[in-house]
């Protein structure tokens, strides 16, 4: 018998409360802004099929979005190329960190859009004759996810731009493949600025839920991508979206799913929600400690887990 509890009832702060107490991890601190982050801070979000968006407290304070823009960027990216990008852009995991210097042997494309080297290309092969164009894309792409209009923290791009260094290197890399149109610096400037796009639980919840329901923002009911580009996306996170973590978190969440230096994990539960669990303290693999914890509850409790039959 099932023993799922609806999501439309699902005591969200019991949920808070109790992965609160997780200690443990670090705070990322590549650059100032994320150095400072407070390590307390603890946000969960559901959006649901009917539209409906369920926030903890906290759920409404910003953060910047980090890696948790990949899978939104690769959507952009199949999008905007009419599905080029799929051979540009490999899609298996890697087993190794998110900034690993390393692309495909033989072909030189970056390994999977889930990873830094990924993203750098998936940016630069959205639409667009130069930086700013590319940016405003990709600025009315996220906003349209999120089902409202985001911004760009100018601090925090600026920052990832000046000491992504392993970015820079990720891109000239690609460069000397042949695999990177664009120059190092532009592709290297328009995924800090994607990474630096602010967003909160709630429209990082919704931002899932448009890929979880085939490409359909729930809250709008814009169709921001066909639905075709939605599975390949979730298909995607499945396996790659954990990094060098991918493979334990199928196991035991089970639930397509990105994470980011900011603390924050974007969740696609197809056909049912999406979901955001956000608190800075990583494990080693940069994942939220709090925000892995929330997913597992989630996913026992709603029962989410993609390969479950309860
Ligand atoms: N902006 C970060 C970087 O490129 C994002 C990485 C992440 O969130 N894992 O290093």
């Amino acid at each position: 018998m099932s023993s799922r509890r609806d999501p439309r009832t699902y005591d969200m702060e019991r949920l808070r409360a109790a992965v609160f107490e997780e200690r443990g991890g670090e705070v990322d601190d590549s650059i100032p802004q994320l150095a400072a982050a407070d390590d307390e801070f603890c946000a969960i979000a559901l959006a649901l099929p009917d539209g409906e968006v369920r926030g903890s407290v906290q759920a409404r304070v910003a953060f910047s979005v980090q890696s948790a823009v990949k899978p939104f960027l690769f959507a952009l990216a199949l999008v905007d190329t009419d599905g080029a990008a799929l051979d540009r852009i490999g899609i298996e995991p890697t087993g190794e960190a998110f900034d690993a210097i390393k692309l495909e042997s033989g072909t030189g494309r970056p390994p999977n859009p889930m990873v830094n080297a990924g993203a750098l290309l998936t940016a630069a092969l959205v639409r667009g004759d130069d930086v700013e164009a590319r940016d405003e894309r990709i600025l009315a792409g996220l906003s349209a996810f999120a089902g409202r209009a985001l911004d760009v923290d100018e601090e925090v791009a600026r920052d990832e731009h000046l000491l992504g260094d392993r970015n820079h290197a990720l891109a000239h890399l690609m460069r000397a493949e042949g695999t990177l149109e664009v120059s190092a610096d532009d592709a290297v400037a328009v995924y800090a600025r994607a990474c630096a796009v602010l967003v909160d639980a709630e429209a990082l919840a919704v931002m899932g839920a448009t890929l979880a329901l085939g490409g359909r923002n729930p809250v709008t009911g814009e169709q921001v991508i066909p639905d075709r580009v939605a599975r390949d996306v979730v298909s995607v996170m499945a396996t790659c979206g954990v990094y060098d973590g991918s493979g334990r978190w199928m196991r035991a969440v089970g639930i397509p799913a990105k994470s980011s230096v900011s603390g924050a994990i974007v969740l696609a539960a197809p056909g049912r929600l999406g979901a955001a669990a956000v608190s800075p303290p990583l494990d080693d693999q940069g994942t939220s400690v709090r925000g892995r914890a929330a997913s597992q509850r989630l996913s026992d409790d709603l029962g989410l887990h993609v390969f479950g039959s309860a």
